[in-house]
């Protein structure tokens, strides 16, 4: 497990309120005296792991620490297991660890608009270099066209023919680039714009730059929210 948070849970010796520690920062919490004392000073702690996972250590083999009714050492948690602490039972409620919890962002719906987004400018790419392939072609008419006026002579239907091939594809390769020159920034544009509005974090709304997914998951935090980026 790499454990990116740890939070020590207890009560606070003078006041009796609850007495959450993580790294260097302490927070007191609920009213004074709520804390009964048999819940330890550092009672448990939570883990959470970079997928957001959790795991829960009972701190002394004097403390007693309960999840769903059942004494418990060690023990992963979600948020809908009931905790209690002590043999008076002291509920532990999850509103007060997410206080301290970092937020997950879980991403990977992300994965699905980045690949759409990519293939399909790739799709893009091909058709156009379909395009420029049929260019191609004409070289290979008019060699075609001279081979059968040297060989045959002039009159000959396929000198005729192959001219007015070379004619055809230029005037549809005219009229696809036309089309092109107009729409396929556009088109371009719109795709683009309609990822990146939908590329952001779950957990504040803010937009990430568009940027490929792995890339995405490296910044491992949202430099919005600091949400820990799950994939
Ligand atoms: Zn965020």
């Amino acid at each position: 497990m790499n454990t990116v948070t740890g939070i020590i849970i207890g009560r606070d010796g003078s006041t009796f309120q609850l007495r959450l520690t993580i790294k260097k920062q302490t927070m007191l919490l609920g009213q004074k005296g709520s804390v009964p004392d048999s819940v330890s000073r550092k009672h448990v702690r939570i883990d959470l792991d970079e997928d957001g996972k959790m795991l829960l250590t009972n701190l002394d083999l004097n403390n007693s620490t309960y999840v769903n009714g059942r004494e418990v050492e060690v023990k992963r948690v979600c948020f809908t297991d009931v905790i209690e602490l002590g043999p008076d039972h002291y509920p532990l409620s999850w509103e007060v660890i997410n206080t301290m919890l970092p937020k997950v962002a879980d991403i990977s719906e992300l994965r699905k608009i980045w690949d759409g987004y990519q293939s399909q400018m790739l799709n893009w790419q091909i058709k156009e270099r379909r395009t420029n392939a049929l260019r191609n072609i004409t070289p290979v008419f008019m060699v075609v066209s001279s081979l059968v006026g040297i060989l045959y002579g002039r009159e000959h239907p396929w000198v005729l023919g192959t001219m007015i091939g070379i004619i055809v594809i230029n005037f549809a390769l005219f009229v696809i680039s036309l089309f092109q020159a107009s729409d396929v920034p556009k088109r371009n544009k719109k795709l683009r714009e309609t990822a990146e509005n939908n590329y952001k974090c779950p957990c504040c709304g803010c937009l990430f730059p568009l940027q490929s997914y792995e890339r995405l998951l490296q910044m491992k935090r949202c430099p919005h929210c600091e949400a820990l980026l799950k994939g």
